[in-house]
């Protein structure tokens, strides 16, 4: 196969073997694939084992990637995964048009820029829809800026693996979700590279293009125009138009027994919500509103941090409140797909968010609440896979409250 790394064991490896697919033509975990891309590469070789909802392996990855894996008897470690240190930070300046301040934008330059890789793995968006994503290798910062802001939909991230033999890319930095992240560790042995760095992006809930729409629709005043939006720490939804006004909507007033079903089943059966096996992990929900989140897990995190460091107002995380009657609360009211009225909506979310979790125990309370939800979900949906796909860490996690019955 041209381009292909000779096998040191003298055979072809199975990815070497096989041809990649026809996009569509088999994705093995049925229902709960993700469309992380792996299958629609040559690396589908490897799916039985790497795929996230076939064979999740937290503890195996962990391990192999970090040295050792999740401390449970660890609060921190226990909800956030391995841990080297945490803290928040803004990019001073912001990047404009980037989902939060653009550090992750950022870092994809500058590992480009230091020469540390020779591509970055983003996802871009398709010119004829701002929120249908694009999977690149970016070769030049410009091409990583043009992938800057949340593409809110599945993303086929892994099929851009099929262009790595024969394009001279030794040293790749990867940007991705937690599932993504998964496969990809799963077959990092095999891939032709020297150095892959890991840039990982917490996430849950997300939704097909189709049922993004459904949540636009039901959810904003002017579904058509909006451009960005992020489920924000003031437990409301934040959208920006494109005339750039913003609009607000409380967590509470959602359209619960519409949204129920849009969901993609690959996030409801996910407990990898803050990217375990990334190096770096950069998202929002552990800092105070308006910061970014960092987690460092292992020496070449730590390496990817530095390159923008100086270029960073950080500052140590913090922790306030008491999530757990707020939790419970909202299993059963979520159970029973309450809908509030916008006008006590509004209160409810004006009170949790005075008096409510702050820093990483708003971090636990969006974990809590979406591990029970899913764990149901699980035991419901697909109860001959719950025992082995919930992780001890999530079970542990699971346990601390009172689930609906069955
Ligand atoms: P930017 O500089 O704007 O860069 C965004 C990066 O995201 C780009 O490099 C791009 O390649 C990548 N990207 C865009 N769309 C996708 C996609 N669909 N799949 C994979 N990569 C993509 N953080 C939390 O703390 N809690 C959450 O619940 C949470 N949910 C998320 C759900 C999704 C689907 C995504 C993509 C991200 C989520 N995040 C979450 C991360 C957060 O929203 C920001 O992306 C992160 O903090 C980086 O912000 P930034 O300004 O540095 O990013
Ligand atoms: Fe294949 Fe990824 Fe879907 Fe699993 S989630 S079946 S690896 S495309």
């Amino acid at each position: 196969m041209p381009g292909s790394t000779p096998s040191p064991h003298g055979s072809l490896l199975p990815h070497e073997k096989a041809r990649p697919l026809a996009k569509g033509s088999t994705y093995p975990a049925k229902d709960l694939c993700s469309q992380c891309g792996l299958c629609d590469s040559r690396w589908v070789a490897y799916v039985r084992q790497a795929c996230a909802f076939l064979n999740q392996q937290f503890e195996t990855m962990e391990t192999r990637v970090h040295g050792r894996s999740r401390d449970l008897n660890n609060e921190d470690e226990l909800y956030f995964g391995v841990s080297q240190r945490m803290l928040t930070a803004r990019l001073e300046p912001p990047i404009e048009g980037a989902q939060w301040t653009g550090i992750v934008s950022r870092l994809g330059v500058r590992a480009l820029e230091s020469g540390l890789v020779d591509a970055v793995l983003c996802v871009q968006q398709s010119e004829h829809d701002r929120f249908t994503p694009v999977p690149v290798l970016a070769r030049t910062p410009e091409q990583v800026l043009a992938a800057r802001v949340n593409k809110p939909t599945l993303s086929p991230n892994l099929e851009v693996l099929e262009q790595l033999p024969g394009s001279g890319i030794r040293n790749l930095l990867a940007i991705g979700v937690g599932c993504q992240v998964q496969a990809l560790r799963a077959v990092e042995a095999t891939l032709p590279l020297d150095n892959l760095y890991v840039l990982g992006l917490p996430c849950v809930d997300n939704v097909s293009r189709a049922g993004l729409q459904t949540f636009l629709d039901s959810s904003s005043r002017s579904p058509e125009t909006v451009v960005h939006y992020e489920f924000m720490q003031d437990f409301r939804i934040h959208f920006r138009h494109s005339d750039g006004s913003n609009e607000t909507v409380p967590f509470f007033g959602l359209d619960t027994p519409k949204l129920k079903d849009v969901f993609a089943p690959s996030c409801l059966s996910c407990f990898d919500y803050t990217n375990g096996g990334a190096d770096l992990v950069v998202g929002y929900m552990g800092a105070s509103f308006g910061r970014q989140w960092i987690t460092v897990r292992n020496d070449r995190g730590a390496a990817l941090l530095q390159l923008v460091e100086a270029e960073l107002e950080t500052a140590p995380v913090q922790s306030r409140g008491n999530r757990k009657a707020a939790v419970q609360q909202g299993i059963d009211a979520y159970d029973k797909a309450v809908k509030l009225p916008l006008w006590l909506a509004r209160l409810v979310g004006c009170v949790v968010n005075a008096i409510g979790p702050r820093g990483l125990e708003y971090g636990r309370f969006s974990i809590d609440s979406h591990f029970t939800r899913n764990a149901l979900w699980l035991r419901r949906h697909h109860p001959e896979m719950a025992d082995r796909h919930i992780p001890s860490f999530a079970q542990k996690i699971v346990n601390r409250y009172r689930l609906p019955a069955l």
